[in-house]
This record gives structure tokens, C-alpha cells and sequence, in this order.
């Protein structure tokens, strides 16, 4: 005699709910993935905007109500709670859909459809970064999990809802937003605008975890000052670049310090608040001795630590350390503040879009998912800061291969992670026959 687990109230689905399981078109889930590689939209051009376009009109297409606006940069920039651009922008625009009544949404799926550069072309597969070609079972290309396969995914729950003919007590929204990867411009500019909910889940890639919080980062900027002379008599001038060492050094001893004491959610990851320098530049002339050093990098920020805190961490460090050496004594770093702003954020773990979540993989996956963070800023801190909206991650894809080369996503993982999405939305927006 076989025994068959007693299903719990969680793992049971209503008709309703099937029905839009048995919607989703994986085929076009994947096609829609393809599609969007193909689009390379790298944060700030013009490719960013086309794709937002593509987003408008896809959603009004499936039948939700679309608000697709221009966003005003200049008022942006002058909002006292701007979160910082890295990459030049001339223009931006906010896709929301909506589907439903009025009402605040009870569910938002949000995804940010800009892409990091590429970087070597030779890293590639076929040397394409924008091919969206598929080999072993996985979509490859830039964006293929950070993060156009949640954008996808979103997309097709959307249909989802829509082809099922279910109806809804309650009114579901996708966001797609732009800027992420510089500061989070978009999300600011959609929480502005209002378009609040009564929580979200940003559909990043998470590794098969729900992300409850997220670590921050700000970005600096370094200049060791030195004194320039031939190469040949170099002992007559300072070296920014040896002058950099001690400083260096003193940072990467700040980053130990930093990351002794892990929040829980971070089990598991040996440094969740990295301090990475990302460009150096020092010099002009191969047979002078460099009077300039400048270094830019990111400074992780811990979670709950205030912005203000992490940034006096560094600069008390930069200065300390130019105390113990007579030339910088005499010439300070000087540390500076630009890029994007990410502060930490996390949800309240009692909220119950984490029980809901947790239970919609368990039906769908059937696995118990466990409870993370995530080492990097994200949209997170701004839905729920500025929103106000309880936000969490869960969403395709592994999230090691994120901006690196040879991203790519597992197209299983891709469907699986699609239809626990789906179950959520159908739940949590009380979807009905
Ligand atoms: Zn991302």
C-alpha cells in the first residue's frame, strides 16, 4: 500500500490557480528571453529606451492598462533622495502595467531590463554577446540572467493571468524599469510617480533563494598625489602609485574588520560586504614618475548600517592611514563620493509575502526554499524605502554569472521559477472562476 503525503492547505491549488499554471507558454517565455538579449541594452542607451518601448507595448498588447512615461531627468537629478547615474543618459522612460480594478495592487512583479557592458568579446560564446543563442538547454548571452530572464518571466505570468480567463479580486502590476545597474534611476522615478502596491517581488537572479535583504554599496573615488619626475632620478620625486600601496593596504584591512560579524542571512558567503576597486589610473609617460593616482571602487554597505556611517568608515581609514606616512601627511587622499547610491534594504520577515512565496515554491517546486541575502545593492531599497512597499527577490537564474562572461540562464530553471511566480500572483490577487 502506497502512502500518499496529505496535502497541506498551502500545497493545495484551486482550479482557478491551475488554470493559470496551464497557461503559461513556455515557448514564449523563452522566445520572449531570446527577443529581449537581442535588444543590447546597456545601461544609458539608446537601446535602454527601445526596449521600454518593446516593454509598453507587449503589456498593452496582452491587455493591461500601460502608463509609460517620460521620465524628467533634470527634476530627477534635483530630488534630495536622487540615488546617483553612472552611465550619461540623455533620456529614460517608466513602463507600468496593470492589470485589474484601480485598487492598489496586491502583488507588483518588477524587473530592470538594462545590461552591464560585455566586456571581451572573446569570453563570448561565438564571440555574440547579444545572440540569445541556446546550447545546453540554457539561453546565453548579456542580460540572460541578470536580468531579463525575471523580465520574461514577469511577462509571462502576466499572460498568464490573462489567458487563463481567470478573474481577479484584486489588481496585479508589472514594472519594468531602467537605470538599475547605475543607481536604481528608474525605480526611483516609478516609486515618484506612485505607482506603489501592496508588495513587489523584484524577479533578480537569486539561485533558487528567496532574498529578503540586500547589503548596499556607494561608489568612490580615490586621488594619491605625488610628485612627478624622470624615471631615472625617481628618488627626487613620490610615486602616487607607491604612495597608494600603504592606503590600500589599510582598506583591505577595513574590509576584514567589516566583515567579521555576518548577519545570518549571509551564511554561507565568506565576504558579504566587499570594499573592490573596479579602475585605476596613475600616470601619463612610462619614463615619469606618476604625480597622480586615481582609484574608483565600491564600498559595500552593511545591512541596516546608515550611509553616512559606511562613508565616515572609509574616509577615517583613508585618513589614519595618511597620517602614518610623512608625503601623504603632508599631501592627504582625498576621498569623493559619486555614482550610485545603494543603501541596504530587507523586508520585515513576518510579512506574509514571505510565507507566501516560501509556500508557492513548495507547492510548485516542491522543495523548501531557504531565506538569504544578497551581497549587492539592488531596486529592493528603494521600493521599500522610498514605496514604502514590502519587496523581496526571488528569480531565475544563478546569480555568479551575473555581468560576468558567458551569462546565461537554465532554461528548467527559467520555466520552474516562472510558475511559482505565477501560483503567488494568482493567490495573492485572489485570481477566481
Ligand atoms: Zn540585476
Amino acid at each position: 500500500m502506497s502512502h500518499t503525503p496529505t496535502p497541506t492547505a498551502t500545497d493545495h491549488v484551486t482550479r482557478a490557480e491551475a488554470r493559470v499554471l496551464d497557461a503559461i507558454d513556455e515557448d514564449a517565455l523563452v522566445d520572449t528571453l531570446v527577443t529581449m538579449i537581442q535588444i543590447p541594452s546597456v545601461t544609458g542607451t539608446d537601446a535602454e529606451s527601445y526596449i521600454q518601448s518593446w516593454q509598453a507595448r507587449h503589456l498593452a498588447e496582452i491587455g493591461f492598462d500601460v502608463d509609460y512615461w517620460k521620465l524628467d531627468l533634470d527634476s530627477l537629478a534635483a530630488h534630495p533622495d536622487f540615488p546617483g547615474t553612472e552611465a550619461p543618459r540623455m533620456e529614460g522612460y517608466g513602463v507600468v502595467g496593470v492589470l485589474g480594478s484601480t485598487e492598489l495592487p496586491a502583488l507588483i512583479l518588477q524587473g530592470h531590463i538594462d545590461v552591464v557592458p560585455t566586456g571581451d568579446l572573446n569570453n563570448w560564446e561565438d564571440h555574440n554577446p547579444w545572440s540569445g543563442i541556446i546550447k545546453n538547454n540554457a539561453v546565453h548571452g548579456r542580460g540572460a540572467c541578470d536580468m531579463k530572464a525575471g523580465v520574461a518571466a514577469n511577462l509571462a505570468v502576466a499572460r498568464a493571468l490573462v489567458d487563463s480567463g481567470v478573474k481577479l479580486e484584486r489588481p496585479f502590476a508589472v514594472h519594468s524599469v531602467i537605470s538599475e545597474e547605475d543607481g536604481g534611476l528608474g525605480a526611483f522615478a516609478t516609486m515618484l510617480r506612485g505607482h506603489i502596491g501592496e508588495a513587489a517581488v523584484i524577479t533578480e537572479p537569486t539561485s533558487g533563494k528567496v532574498v529578503v535583504a540586500n547589503a548596499g554599496s556607494l561608489t568612490f573615488e580615490l586621488r594619491v598625489h605625488g610628485l612627478a619626475t624622470h624615471g631615472s632620478t625617481r628618488l627626487a620625486g613620490q610615486s602616487a602609485f607607491e604612495k597608494f600601496l600603504p592606503i590600500y593596504a589599510a582598506i583591505v584591512d577595513l574590509e576584514r574588520v567589516r566583515n567579521v560579524h555576518r548577519d545570518p542571512l549571509f551564511k554561507g558567503n565568506p565576504m558579504p560586504c566587499p570594499i573592490s576597486i573596479g579602475i585605476i589610473r596613475a600616470g601619463d609617460w612610462v619614463s615619469s614618475v606618476p604625480d597622480l593616482l586615481v582609484a574608483e571602487g565600491r564600498l559595500g554597505v552593511l545591512l541596516d548600517e546608515e550611509l553616512s556611517a559606511a562613508r565616515s568608515a572609509f574616509e577615517q581609514t583613508v585618513a589614519n592611514a595618511c597620517k602614518q606616512d610623512p608625503w601623504l601627511n603632508d599631501h592627504p587622499v582625498t576621498v569623493t563620493w559619486q555614482g550610485g547610491i545603494f543603501a541596504s534594504g530587507r523586508i520585515d520577515l513576518a510579512h506574509p509575502l514571505v510565507q507566501e512565496i516560501t509556500d508557492a515554491i513548495r507547492t510548485v517546486e516542491n522543495r523548501n526554499v531557504s531565506l538569504g541575502a544578497a551581497p549587492h545593492g539592488s531596486d529592493l531599497r528603494l521600493y521599500a524605502g522610498i514605496g514604502g512597499i514590502p519587496t523581496l527577490h526571488y528569480g531565475p537564474g544563478d546569480v555568479r554569472l551575473a555581468h560576468g562572461p558567458r551569462e546565461q540562464v537554465d532554461i528548467i530553471e527559467l520555466i520552474r521559477t516562472t510558475r511559482s511566480l505565477a501560483l503567488l500572483a494568482a493567490r495573492r490577487c485572489g485570481a477566481y472562476l
